[in-house]
């Protein structure tokens, strides 16, 4: 087993990760930024140690600077967490190199799913269904036009090294098509250091479902059912649920077994997620996550299992500690992100906050790294707090979200909390039939 494992981020999940390192008896390191210094990280974790200033790319971006904390403090592990570098392969070949064990797949699959084009590809190849478009990389207009002949309008083209939301641009007709092909080429450059883009047939209205799969690295592979992420701003999920309130469980069954299919095929290792958009009944692959997601609590809850704790006990043996026959569902669970930001304008809201109460009673987790007199640096995600239900039933866990925001006081910052009030009595919520563009609607009716 482990002994010391250094923590390459900040927040919540930084915190997470503690937990779950304290619960197997590991001793923990704590990077941060002059900027993060009285941060809760920092506070919880065994050792901390300063890695640069506060800008990312001087410090929890800094390769060199990570792999010196991780010789200085004698850390025998890193966990990337989401974000920052958990999905550079670069940064896990050099861990590697240095004989210190990422937690997390291996460089070879991280950078296989991070392109967009060739994940497809393999996905693909594996029998995973994808969404119509090119065969890879569009080249020029003339290529665009032809791909455009075939599946027809709306479509989008898509970076391939892009995430987050962005790299996207719809595209409604053929008048549009240079304008988008030549803008998107020039963006992705811009923010990712590379052009290549691709394109796909443009779905109306479909669901984000995602599937969470856990691999050994030696062929063996389960499925943790789904998670409906389809409530969404700007391409960004704003709230969660598992299981999604669509699917059968032959369904699920079906996409799992999918899912799994493919992990076995890889030899994946570690944990990942499979996400997928849903239109009429039918699954296409968009891209895979090789890291843990800011929404793994719901199927943790879901589940009752510790999916950081898994992450790590594969890193250190490659052995899967359940069987698929003994994963099942028990009860429904509901993730909201609340954001340092101002809303209807959803711009950052830094600042100190004086005052936090955070809900709770039975079926209420809140992973946060906030308390009263921290302030919010500017410089980071404005994720602030989550707050993940439990109940045994969708409408229990409805109930007690509506009972866990009511409690919810963070004051001196401006957050995304008013916004669930808002979800959580609409109609379309309630009766889980909204999509990916649901929200959006919701915001620009209400004004907002
Ligand atoms: P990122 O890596 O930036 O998150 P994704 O490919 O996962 O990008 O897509 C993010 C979101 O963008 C999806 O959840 C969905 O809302 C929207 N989207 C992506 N591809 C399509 C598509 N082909 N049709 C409709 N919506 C899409």
């Amino acid at each position: 087993m482990l002994k010391k494992v250094l923590i390459a981020n900040r927040g919540e999940i930084a915190l997470r990760i503690i937990r779950a390192c304290k619960d197997l008896g590991i001793s923990t390191v704590a990077i941060h930024s002059t900027a993060d210094t009285n941060s809760m990280h920092v506070r919880m974790a065994d050792e901390s140690i300063c890695i640069g200033p506060p800008k990312a790319g001087d410090s929890y971006l800094s390769i060199p600077n990570i792999i010196a904390a991780c010789e200085v403090t004698g850390a025998d592990a890193v966990h990337p967490g989401y974000g920052f570098l958990s999905e550079n392969p670069k940064f896990a070949q050099i861990l590697s190199d240095h004989k210190i064990t990422y937690i997390g797949p291996s460089a070879h699959h991280i950078k296989l799913m991070g392109d967009k084009i060739t994940a497809k590809k393999t996905m693909e190849d594996l029998g995973v269904p994808c969404v119509p478009g090119s065969n890879g990389i569009i080249n020029n207009l003339s290529e665009a036009n032809n791909v455009a002949a075939k599946i027809g309008y709306p479509l989008i083209v898509k970076a391939s090294a892009g995430g987050g939301g962005r790299g996207m641009k719809l595209v409604l007709n053929n008048s549009d098509l240079e304008g988008a092909f030549k803008s998107a080429k020039i963006e992705a450059e811009a923010a990712f250091g590379n052009d290549d883009v691709y394109i796909e047939k443009y779905l109306l209205e479909p669901k984000h479902i995602e599937i969470q799969i856990i691999g050994d690295g030696k062929g063996n592979a389960v499925h943790l059912a789904e998670r409906d992420c389809s409530i969404q701003r700007r391409h960004q999920k704003i709230l969660e649920e598992a299981p999604s309130t669509v699917l059968s469980s032959d369904e699920r069954d079906e996409i799992g077994k999918i899912c799994v299919n493919a992990i076995s095929r890889l030899k994946y290792s570690g944990v990942g997620t499979i996400e997928f958009l849903y239109s009429n009944k039918e699954f296409y692959f968009i891209e895979m996550n090789t890291r843990i997601q800011v929404e793994h609590p719901i199927t943790e809850q879901i589940f009752g299992f510790d999916l950081i704790k898994e992450q790590i006990k594969i890193s250190s043996n490659n052995v899967l500690s359940i069987k698929q026959e003994d994963l099942n569902i028990k009860g429904h669970a509901i993730e909201c992100r609340i954001n340092a930001e101002k809303v209807p304008e959803f711009t950052a809201s830094p600042g100190k906050i004086n005052t936090y109460h955070a809900p709770g009673g039975l079926g209420i987790r809140i992973d946060s790294a906030i308390y009263a007199g921290y302030v919010v640096p500017p410089y980071y995600d404005s994720l602030i707090c989550k707050i993940i239900i439990h109940g045994e039933t969708r409408q229990e866990a409805i109930k007690r979200l509506e009972r866990a925001l009511s409690e919810l006081i963070i004051d001196g910052i401006s957050t995304t909390s008013e916004i669930f009030s808002l979800i959580i009595k609409n109609k379309k919520f309630l009766d889980g039939s909204y999509n990916i563009s649901w929200l959006e609607n919701l915001l620009d009716n209400q004004g907002k």
